[in-house]
């Protein structure tokens, strides 16, 4: 490896590579699964190394009240997830919750977006409603310890908490996201990084059919 090299150079020209690949063959929207099934493949491999574990699990949604950015083929992906799996009613509460945090989050300046604390749309009982297509930024963050993340979320506007997030599965994650990001930005898509309530008040008040983008 070149002296100038990132250690996670590899595993973001790997991934670069392989959805590049995939985006060719199979079109971009397997490539994007197959692209996070990689992500979680990778990060359950790392995490069974690491001691203390992860602190993650199924109901703990601190991390859920953050600011999420995400890329258009995520959104789109969400978008269908969410119109072939959610009840009428269901939708109609999803499209109502994020216009009504795109509107508070537009009031903000970035720095107070990113201590708003605002409940994700998608966060549901507790639980993540479109787990299957989570954004890749929510598949980078893993905690050891949940009382940083809990303490983080009762007092969102004081950034001297220490985070316990791992840093191993933080940067294979931004490593990952990085090659992946750039293959579908060669392939002709929109290479920009929206917040999320704002590109899903976009995507589902115009119900765009993906199957032709
Ligand atoms: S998309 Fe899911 S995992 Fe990500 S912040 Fe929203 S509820 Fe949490």
């Amino acid at each position: 490896m070149a002296p100038t090299e990132s250690p996670f150079t590899e595993i973001t020209e790997r991934e670069y590579a392989l959805t590049s690949a995939d985006i060719k063959v199979v079109g971009w929207q397997q490539a994007l699964v197959a692209s996070q099934e990689r992500q979680d493949a990778m990060a359950g491999l790392i995490a069974s190394t690491l001691s203390p574990g992860i602190a993650c699990q199924a109901g703990c949604w601190y991390c859920c009240y953050l600011k999420v950015d995400v890329r258009s083929e995520e959104v789109l992906q969400i978008v269908e997830y969410v119109r072939g799996s959610f009840s009428p009613a269901q939708q109609q509460r999803l499209q109502d919750d994020v216009a009504e945090n795109a509107k508070a989050l537009q009031a903000m300046s970035g720095e107070q977006q990113l201590t708003a604390n605002l409940k994700c749309p998608l966060l549901e009982d507790g639980k993540c409603s479109v787990y299957a297509v989570r954004p890749a930024r929510c598949r980078t963050l893993h905690a050891t310890d949940v009382a940083g993340c809990r303490k983080a979320w009762e007092e969102p506007t004081n950034l001297n908490i220490p985070h316990t997030l791992a840093p191993a599965l933080l940067y294979t994650g931004e490593a990952h996201l990085k090659g992946a990001r750039r293959a579908f930005t060669d392939a002709g898509h929109d290479g920009r990084v929206y917040e999320l309530n704002a590109a899903l008040a976009v995507a589902l008040a115009k119900r765009p059919d993906i199957s032709s983008a």
